[in-house]
């Protein structure tokens, strides 16, 4: 009984380690350590960080419905960081466009980001009707840090919960993506306070609409994968990308709930386990078909194959 009681012990002093362990504190370097929270660690550029209230309010509410779906008690970081000290922190340009690290961090604009004010520059291609549909949730100002920074967040917090099992580990890129947007539309729809919902949905479902993407050089899965940091790094691209992921999330969503997500985790953190080798396209759709279902795999399919 003693053996098994320390042995336990041991096994929990290793939980908590790795929980806390697995932040790379390196990141942080030269940042100011904030209190805006108790629930995760802020950091910033900044000593004193102006209107980061609601992002923090919707990280907590979506770690609260994180942990209770996936059975987790996460420990992250989220660095807030201004456009003049972006590419010393985040791994790609453009400033304000919302980052994960596999190590627990996270990487969010700060103050009026380059991301929002792109952005909000091409919206004076916007009709009247299409402008009216966004001011209806944004106001008559239409900042869109309230997209890139309060909704965005919460994609990359979903990443985070995937890597801290997976590791870097990962057999698709763009099935990492669907989860990220599976996390996304899911917490953010279980929020009391609908006003991030309506913006987030207001501006992706405009932007589908609106089709600013023009010529695209990649459009397959098959490509998604080899040649993800030049998508990547060409920003419209892998927007293209992403707006078909998260159309199809919120579909998933819609059919599944709350149990997609955690079927989802599982499934990934199954096929990357460590020493899996590359799973092939065949076999991969024959595993998700028996997990998930022939409706599902309805969703799923690519049509965008030239
Ligand atoms: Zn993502």
């Amino acid at each position: 009984m003693k053996t098994l009681c320390l042995l336990f012990l041991i096994l929990c002093v290793s939980c908590e380690q790795k929980d806390s362990n697995w932040i790379d504190r390196t990141k942080h370097e030269g940042l100011f350590k904030i209190n805006a929270t108790d629930k995760f660690e802020t950091y910033s550029t900044q000593k004193k960080p102006q209107h980061i209230e609601k992002t923090i309010i919707n990280i907590e509410l979506a770690k609260i419905y994180f942990d209770k779906i996936f059975d987790e008690d996460l420990r992250f970081a989220v660095l807030f960081i201004d456009n003049k000290n972006w590419n010393t922190y985040a791994f790609a340009p453009p400033p304000g466009m919302p980052q994960a690290y596999y190590e627990g961090n996270m990487v969010l604009g700060l103050g009026k980001s380059i991301m929002a004010q792109r952005h909000e520059e091409s919206l004076k291609n916007a009709s009247t009707t299409e402008l009216d549909s966004l001011k209806k949730y944004y106001g008559s100002e239409i900042d869109l840090d309230l997209f890139f920074r309060d909704a965005l967040s919460i994609h990359e917090l979903g990443h985070l919960y995937q890597s801290f099992r997976t590791g870097r580990n990962s057999q698709r890129k763009w099935l990492d993506e669907l989860f990220g947007n599976l996390c996304q539309v899911a917490a953010i729809k279980n929020f009391k306070d609908q006003s991030t919902y309506h913006r987030m949905d207001a501006y992706q479902e405009y932007v589908i609409r609106s089709n600013p993407w023009g010529e695209i050089k990649f459009t397959t899965l098959d490509q998604f994968e080899k040649d993800y940091f030049e998508i990547f790094n060409q920003g419209r691209n892998y927007g293209w990308y992403q707006t078909k992921f998260y159309s199809k999330a919120k579909k998933l969503y819609a059919l599944h709930g709350d149990n997609i997500l955690v079927m989802f985790r599982d499934f990934q953190i199954k096929i990357n386990a460590e020493n899996t080798e590359k799973i092939d396209d065949k076999k991969l759709y024959n595993m998700m078909l028996n997990k998930f279902g022939l409706e599902t795999m309805k969703i799923l399919e690519w049509n965008y194959d030239s």
